[in-house]
């Protein structure tokens, strides 16, 4: 039952119609006992400034924030952490006091989905489609983690930054550029929109260059199975979808609000649920 004492969580983003994170941290706070509640409010850009003065001066305990505000908050809040201020983007936002602190739970989240399904990427080669936000906090993740990574996007400029900034390679897209890249690859991530709802027929490789004892991530989570991984799952990959890398970046942002461990099962059939 809320109460003058219940805790406000929340996501700054636009559009958050869609969003499954209200579902999920919901049920996890359910689950938990906690008095709290999560709520999506529509940011614009030219909103987010008072937003997070609204979080400082309403005592909101923290939010996510989601497009297009996760670079532009960078310079909004009275901290940002070193994993944040590296990848170039914040996630989710802790309020102590009316201190704002930035944090990037996407890296936690990735790398977390990647050890439930019992990958791991130290030694490892790497392939990452993409260089925007998502991919940015992958090729951190990977790189800290020990793998060698190379970078294959559509806008070269941005693989070759991408790659200066965390000593990985870049190369183009073509066919030939990521047959050579796959080549000897324990692990393929998608962290590009290719194959995002509605646009569901189109696959950011093709699945002749798939081999079995390759891993391969797709970040999307809206469908679950993407032209990607049904095509990866047909060559005898492992598939990992990105339901996992959603619950676990979400889960790591409701422990850094509330100091608790969230049961992340309940939070995953939630998120699937919100979905359908
Ligand atoms: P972003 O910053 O806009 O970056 C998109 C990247 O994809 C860019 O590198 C872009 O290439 C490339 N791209 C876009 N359209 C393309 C196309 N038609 N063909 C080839 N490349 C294309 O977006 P983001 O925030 O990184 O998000 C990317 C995806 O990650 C989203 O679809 C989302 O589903 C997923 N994601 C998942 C989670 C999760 O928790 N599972 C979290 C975050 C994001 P250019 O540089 O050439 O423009």
């Amino acid at each position: 039952m809320m109460n003058t004492g219940t805790g406000l969580l929340g996501l700054l983003g636009d559009p958050v119609a869609h969003s499954v994170s209200p579902a999920m941290h919901n049920a996890a706070i359910d689950r938990l006992g906690l008095d709290y509640v999560y709520l999506a409010f529509r940011v614009t850009p030219a909103g987010l400034a008072g937003a997070l003065n609204g979080v400082r001066a309403l005592g909101i305990r923290g939010v996510n924030l989601t497009i297009p505000h996760k670079t532009a908050a960078l310079g909004l809040l009275d901290e940002v952490d070193e994993a944040a201020r590296r990848v170039g983007a914040v996630n989710t936002v802790v309020n102590d006091a009316g201190r704002l602190t930035g944090y990037n739970t996407d890296i936690a989240g990735f790398l977390a989905a990647l050890k439930k399904h019992g990958f791991a990427p130290a030694g490892q080669k790497a392939v990452v489609l993409g260089a925007g936000g998502a991919a940015r906090a992958v090729v951190f993740a990977l790189r800290d983690a020990g793998a060698e990574v190379v970078i294959a996007n559509r806008s070269i400029e941005k693989a070759d930054t991408l790659a200066a900034d965390t000593g990985a390679t870049a190369v183009s897209t073509t066919e030939t550029e990521l047959q050579k890249a796959l080549d000897g690859a324990g692990l393929l991530v998608n962290a590009t929109p290719v194959g995002l709802f509605p646009d569901t027929g189109v696959t950011p490789v093709p699945g002749s260059l798939l081999h079995p004892g390759l891993t391969v991530f797709d970040t999307i989570y809206r469908p679950r199975r993407t032209r990607l991984l049904t095509e990866a799952e047909a060559a005898g990959c492992r598939v990992i979808d990105g339901l996992d890398m959603l619950v676990e970046q979400g889960a790591t942002a409701f422990e850094l609000w509330t100091g608790q461990s969230p049961d992340r099962a309940v939070m995953l059939r939630s998120a699937a649920a919100a979905m359908s």
